[in-house]
């Protein structure tokens, strides 16, 4: 079965992040940008379905500015077939990526689709579910497993719980939660290899998407700041400030 698997280009997990100072947003000015990492547990799972015999072919695709593409070759480094870069310097929502995704589905007819539960830039976690409503198929969100039975595939989802079990029928989106497995890092010789993987540039424009923000952001700011703890000496102290925590709130 054919696989596709979405990827997106935010600011490593390592970074701190900085807000802008006129509040528009989070600034990524020379800061290291990577593949989402539930993203990278999607590409993941699609190599370890090629390798079982079960993929037939995985192709990443992303919706991203021109560096993206960087983004894609890492997915390629990994194991995946070939690379689709849909072109736009738009912050896109969710609702967008979701149409857009629809439209290279339409296209390429896989019988698989990995997304990862969220993007952690926005935490938005509604790409898979709005992508699934679009389409019309079955949807298994968060999963901490997956596994392929026919023509159906039995997941199971990270609940507030415990865990679901559920059986889904193909074609079906599939949105992935870091327990699934661990990625593998590409080696120096796939790195290099993926460099003349096929990676095609399309536009949302192309596919007849329409990209344009629904939503008007109106300002960023960075968390508040926790005040300093205080150090007591005795129980007594500790139960007297404790009282006057609660007298003064
Ligand atoms: P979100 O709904 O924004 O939290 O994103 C959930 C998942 O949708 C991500 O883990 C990706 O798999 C996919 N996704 C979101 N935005 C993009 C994008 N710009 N390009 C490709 N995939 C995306």
């Amino acid at each position: 079965m054919k696989v596709l698997v979405a990827v997106k280009r935010v600011v490593d997990f390592n970074v701190n992040i900085r807000v802008k100072s006129d509040q528009t947003g989070v600034d990524t000015n020379n800061v290291k940008m990577s593949i989402n990492p539930f993203d990278e547990v999607a590409v993941e799972q699609a190599v370890r379905l090629k390798e079982a015999g079960i993929a037939s072919e995985i192709i990443v695709v992303s919706v991203g500015p021109e560096k993206a593409s960087e983004t894609l070759r890492t997915g390629l480094a990994v194991g995946a077939d070939r690379a689709i870069l849909v072109h736009t310097d738009v912050v896109t929502e969710p609702l967008a990526v979701a149409k857009v995704l629809r439209a290279v589905i339409d296209q390429e007819k896989p019988s698989l689709v990995l997304l990862g539960k969220q993007a952690i830039d926005d935490d938005c976690n509604q790409t898979g579910q709005m992508l699934a409503g679009l389409l019309g198929w079955a949807q298994g969100t968060s999963l901490s497993g997956l596994v392929t039975e026919g023509q159906k595939l039995k997941v199971t989802r990270e609940i507030d719980t415990g865990t679901q079990e559920l059986a889904l029928s193909l074609p079906a989106i599939a949105t992935v939660d870091l327990r699934l497995n661990d990625p593998r890092h590409p080696s120096l010789p796939n790195i290099m290899k993926a460099k003349k993987k096929p990676l095609d540039t399309v536009t949302p424009e192309s596919l007849g998407v329409d990209v344009a923000p629904r939503m008007t952001v109106l300002k960023v700011l960075p968390p508040e700041q926790r005040q300093a703890g205080k150090m007591v000496a005795t129980v007594a102290e500790l139960a007297a400030e404790m009282k006057l925590a609660l007298e003064t709130h």
